[in-house]
């Protein structure tokens, strides 16, 4: 036999709830109402049929006695005819007659009821003719067991009275414990469903009032639940899911295809300038633009996945989401093919080409994406939205719209990483210096100046490029004291060379986040006062990008280095795309030519008409011009004639360290010195 647990017992006993424990409750008061009647009943009944035996026993004792006597009094030995006559008048009855000295004369019915109980004795004949006693058993017997008709009828009316109170007491209980059932179901269901919906119970009593205050607290409680929501997994400005959210459904799309063999896309979409943009329009102007972004993206998905993607997106829609400031995420839980996933990509960044109309000003934000195939590519959500990451980063780097996340795009992420660790460990040891490329006068042939290059001296003594750490120190965030370094390095120098009577200058490369940091100006100025290089000696080169991306945030940067005397040059000009009118507004003073057109100069007849024309539009801007990557003669020749005033190059110099620099200034010197000597 199985035994049921105490704690299943218990469970039962729960479950059965308040009106189910009344029922029982009721039930045992009314079995135990009845049982105490009834013995009560039984008890008087016997006291009863005792009192009435006795007293029967005393009235036949009494005709006993008085036939005993009349025997007796004519028959001194009649007592066994009087004891016979005692029993066939009183067959139910044992007695027995005893003489005057307390002999038994006779005996009748049965003698062992004399000897059990005490008997009732009655004297024989009266005053001094007394002739023995008659002894009679009282029948106890017949009375015990016995429950009189008026008990019963008591006991039943007891059993009914009970019966109708606990009936009318189960109605108001059932009043009380129907709206408290009703509560207690409806909070299972809150707490199985929604918190939506409310209790109509409408009574005015207590629980109606606590049906109210439920209703009140349920509705305060769901207000509170959706604004968790909504912070924890809704973007505040666009509405649309955020990360936590979306790596939710990332997961859940990763399941679903390994269970049906499917394949599904997350694309990770990042926009050019958007942050700095928001940042120049202030808090309601960034949240409109990144509203009216978030639209146009959000219309892109509804029309590539009315065109890609077909029937399957009715049930499966893409979805879209915000996932940081400068970060949209599009996951496709379905796809036909790798083929099918890049077009639709395509046509959601295609928009993005047009030019934003806000406030009056035309913003153009590119628009580059990051291609992850799942569950391939990605294992789980957050693997999928790194992978998205680093293929978002290898696009922008190469100035792709798109890329798909390769596993080599994997590795060129670890070794970045150690990179970037030991770069923080070389900034400490301050191995990041300037080398220096002379600049020279293509009249005069005179080192007039030099620009100051960053390089990386590793201890192995391998001097490292810019070109392979400064983009990496921009995006970790460690440019500024590596920026920092080559331009004291560079003041320092050239302050040193001026004071040795070499009449130079030097020029300073200067990255797009420094020109976005506030205190760039004033680290400028310190260094300079630090250095005691006066201000004119010092050129600050920005590419054309840079400038051309924000001129506003250019001019209020070159402004008042400008205005201390510090000349400001756009570097690798004519690889952006310059509008005429900001050219003419910066305040600028040198154009470098890009060394791209000086390069081709011998075999592509385009590069030569654009130097001419940089040329003309430097004189006519009043620009001072530099012709970058002069590395032959016939170049510096071809720049002589054109009239560009300054070259730099190969031909000339390749960047090197400081001491080996001015050896080579000096040579120069003395080579000039001896020309005019003779
Ligand atoms: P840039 O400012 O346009 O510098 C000119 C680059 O062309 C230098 O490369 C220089 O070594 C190289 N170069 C000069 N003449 C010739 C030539 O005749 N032929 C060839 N093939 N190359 C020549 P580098 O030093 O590798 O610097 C590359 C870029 O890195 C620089 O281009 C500049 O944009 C950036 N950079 C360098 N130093 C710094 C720095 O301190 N801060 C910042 N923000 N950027 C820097
Ligand atoms: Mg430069
Ligand atoms: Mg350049």
């Amino acid at each position: 036999m199985i035994r049921q647990k105490p704690a299943d017992r218990k469970g039962a006993y729960d479950r059965i709830g308040l009106s189910g424990r009344f029922a029982l409750l009721s039930l045992a008061l009314l079995l135990a109402v009845t049982a105490l009647a009834w013995t009560a009943a039984r008890e008087s009944g016997q006291r009863q049929a005792a009192v009435f035996a006795k007293q029967l026993a005393i009235e036949r004792a009494g005709s006993v006695a008085a036939l005993a006597a009349g025997t007796l009094s004519r028959d001194p030995y009649g007592a066994e005819r009087a004891a016979q006559s005692a029993a066939a008048l009183f067959p139910t009855s044992a007695g027995a007659l005893v003489g005057p000295g307390g002999e038994t004369l006779a005996v009748w019915g049965d003698s062992e009821a004399l000897l059990r109980g005490a008997p009732i004795h009655v004297p024989i004949g009266e005053g001094d003719h007394v002739l023995g006693q008659v002894r009679l058993a009282v029948p106890t017997t017949a009375a015990t067991g016995a429950l009189s008709g008026a008990s019963a009828i008591f006991v039943a009316q007891m059993a009914a009275l009970l019966a109708l109170a606990i009936a009318v007491m189960g109605v108001m209980v059932r009043g009380v414990t129907r709206p408290l059932q009703r509560l207690t179901q409806f909070a299972q269901q809150m707490s199985a469903h929604s918190m939506g919906s409310k209790i109509d119970i409408r009574s005015g009593d207590e629980i109606g009032t606590l049906a109210q205050s439920f209703n009140a607290m349920l509705g305060r409680l769901d207000e509170s639940m959706r604004s968790v929501q909504q912070l924890a997994f809704i973007d505040s400005v666009t509405g649309f899911p955020n990360q936590e959210r979306l790596r939710g459904e990332i997961d859940g799309t990763i399941d679903r295809c390994r269970e049906n063999g499917a394949m599904a896309g997350l694309a990770v979409i990042s926009f050019d300038r958007l942050s700095r943009t928001v940042e120049t329009l202030g808090r309601t102007g960034g949240e409109e633009l990144v509203l009216a972004l978030s639209q146009r993206l959000a219309t892109a998905v509804a029309g590539a996945d009315a065109t890609v993607r077909l029937t399957e997106s009715r049930d499966n829609p893409a979805i879209l989401a915000k996932i940081s400031d400068n970060e949209f995420a599009v996951l496709l839980p379905s796809l036909a093919d790798e083929g099918n996933f890049e077009r639709f990509v395509q046509l959601i960044c295609a928009p993005f080409g047009r030019p934003f109309e806000h406030r009056e000003t035309r913003v153009v934000l590119g628009c580059n994406a990051g291609a992850v195939s799942l569950p391939g590519d990605g294992a789980e959500a957050d693997l999928a939205l790194r992978h998205g990451r680093m293929a978002l980063a290898a696009a922008r780097s190469a100035s792709q719209p798109m890329r798909f996340f390769t596993p080599s795009l994997d590795r060129a992420a670890i070794e970045r990483l150690t990179l970037e660790r030991e770069m923080r460990v070389a900034i400490e040891a301050n191995q990041f210096r300037a080398h220096f490329q002379p600049k020279v006068c293509l009249r005069t042939g005179r080192i007039i100046g030099a620009e100051a290059l960053a390089r990386w001296n590793r201890p192995d003594g391998i001097a490292v490029g810019p070109v392979r750490f400064i983009p990496l120190a921009e995006e970790a965030g460690m440019i500024g004291p590596i920026a920092e370094a080559v331009l004291r390095d560079a003041c320092w120098k050239a302050a040193g060379w001026l004071r040795e009577g070499l009449d130079m200058s030097v020029a300073v490369n200067v990255s797009a986040i420094q020109l976005g940091d506030d205190r760039f100006p004033a680290l400028v100025r310190r260094l300079l006062e630090q250095s005691g290089l006066k201000p004119s000696a010092l050129e600050l080169e920005i590419t054309e990008s840079v400038a051309m991306d924000d001129p506003e945030r250019a001019m209020r940067m070159v402004g008042p280095l400008r205005e201390l005397g510090v000349r400001f040059a756009i570097d690798d000009f004519g690889t952006g795309h310059s509008s005429l009118a900001a050219l003419t507004r910066l305040p600028f003073d040198v154009l470098k030519i890009d060394q791209s057109f000086v390069r081709c100069l011998s075999t592509d007849k385009q590069s030569v008409s654009i130097i001419e024309t940089i040329l003309a539009l430097a004189v006519s801007l009043n620009f001072e011009s530099v012709a970058e990557g002069v590395e032959t003669e016939l170049e510096a020749e071809f720049l002589r004639r054109r009239g560009c005033p300054i070259a730099q190059g190969y031909h000339y110099g390749k960047p090197m360290p400081p001491l080996e620099f001015l050896a080579t200034l000096r040579a120069a010197e003395e080579r000039r010195a001896q020309r005019i000597a003779l």
